[in-house]
């Protein structure tokens, strides 16, 4: 029969890879508790207005990247392209913003987008995301920059740049916003690419982040938020880059660093690795300060970050991690022996060592190629006269040497290393 194949995109992840994403999760898991976020696991479905509303429609994710589905009644749903949608939904739905001033989450998991795929880039990824939702003050932003910059340093990753910016807020962005398109518009029109021409009305700011070197180059002077803010953001700013300056984070301003939609608002960062090329960016994130609101709930200011866990992965490749090596093998001579010998394993689980038994019975030299394979630090030997006996030989795989002991007494062997 014709063999099945995954769906291009979707990877299986053996344990080479599949402990590194452990690693990962260990890490979050040890180091997002320590600022007060705990663990929301969301659905990996939503209805697919949701994520029209959290991401925008116009938003290439939207327009082109979401895997939709209908289900028989017609209403369409979607496999999640990204994470804080899904998160808004749960704490609105459940009512957390009436029970807590402050509620900080965090969700680790599989993520959907229909791009074409690269390295670094699958259509089936994962992501690490962070929210916190409450607070407006500016230790908040500061405080879960540390934090995921704290994250990635315990993974060992080297080599990062944070960059900040700020976007305003909507009592100084829109002016902002008219000065830019109008410095925009004085512009040689037939320079700027289509996309920065039709953005021009739409959205100026995304004028700013276009990659093509001819808009880069054009707009290289085009006024800086940072100096069109009001005094609030400006101050608001001042005191995110204090506590980094305290904490001694580095970081870079970046004039270009924007955001398309409406809902984002003052500080945005963004995590760039000088490893992995035009695929740079691992972290990104800011604060959503009108995102609940959008999305139908009150008026919660909020701030978040998600991290590409492929994208982390590949900057991990090749790194050593602890040998996985399994305690015991416990060989089976003969068929009389089967029961001792699945007893035996399950008596030393329950000590707490790993290992299994060689299920077949086989000869000698068979049953010791298989405990070698296996690479156990011990294996442990039942033929029929052990059985009789009531004994088992233990053979240190490391020296060679080996004895016999009462089968009760074999847990306790094999904590000599
Ligand atoms: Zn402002
Ligand atoms: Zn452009």
């Amino acid at each position: 029969m014709a063999q099945i194949q995954a769906i291009k995109g979707f990877a299986d992840h053996f344990q080479d890879s599949s402990r590194l994403f452990e690693m990962m999760e260990a890490t979050a898991r040890e180091v997002f508790p320590r600022y007060g976020f705990g663990e929301l696991r969301t659905p990996l479905m939503e209805y697919t207005d949701l994520f029209c509303r959290g991401i925008g429609t116009e938003t290439d994710v939207v327009q082109k990247e979401m895997y939709c589905i209908q289900d028989s009644k017609g209403r369409s749903m979607t496999l999640r392209p990204e994470a804080t949608a899904g998160v808004m939904r749960a704490y609105i739905e459940n009512g957390v913003h009436a029970r807590e001033a402050v509620s900080k989450f965090f969700t680790i998991g599989p993520m959907f987008r229909h791009e074409r795929p690269q390295k670094g880039r699958m259509r089936q990824f994962h992501q690490i995301n962070c929210e916190c939702l409450g607070p407006k003050e500016p230790e908040a932003d500061a405080e879960i920059i540390c934090m995921m910059m704290e994250f990635l340093g315990k993974l060992g990753l080297k080599n990062l740049t944070l960059q900040i910016n700020s976007l305003g807020c909507a009592s100084c962005r829109p002016q902002y916003r008219k000065t830019l398109h109008d410095w925009l518009a004085a512009l040689d029109q037939d320079k700027l690419c289509p996309d920065c021409k039709r953005r021009m009305e739409t959205n100026p700011l995304r004028v700013l982040d276009c990659k093509v070197p001819t808009c880069k180059e054009l707009t290289a002077a085009a006024p800086v938020i940072l100096e069109n803010e009001c005094p609030d953001c400006k101050a608001h700013f001042d005191a995110v880059l204090r506590h980094l300056d305290a904490e001694g984070v580095p970081y870079q301003i970046n004039h270009r660093l924007v955001r398309g939609l409406d809902y984002y608002t003052r500080t945005t960062w963004e995590v760039v690795s000088n490893e992995i090329g035009s695929q740079g960016s691992v972290a990104g994130g800011g604060r959503y300060d009108g995102l609940v609101e959008q999305l139908g709930g009150p008026a919660v200011p909020g701030i978040g970050f998600a991290c590409g866990m492929e994208r982390l992965a590949l900057l991990l490749e090749g790194r050593e991690l602890p040998e996985v090596r399994p305690d015991f093998y416990v060989a089976v001579l003969d068929d009389t022996c089967r029961d001792a010998a699945f007893g035996l394993a399950q008596s030393l689980r329950r000590a707490g060592f790993a290992g299994t038994m060689g299920y077949e019975s086989r000869s000698m030299k068979a049953t010791m190629r298989q405990a070698g394979k296996s690479n156990a630090r011990f294996t442990l030997i039942i033929g029929t006269n052990e059985l009789a006996a009531g004994t088992v030989i233990v053979k240190n795989m490391e020296s060679g040497e080996q004895r016999e002991v009462p089968a009760g007494e074999a847990a306790g062997c094999l904590t000599i290393a």
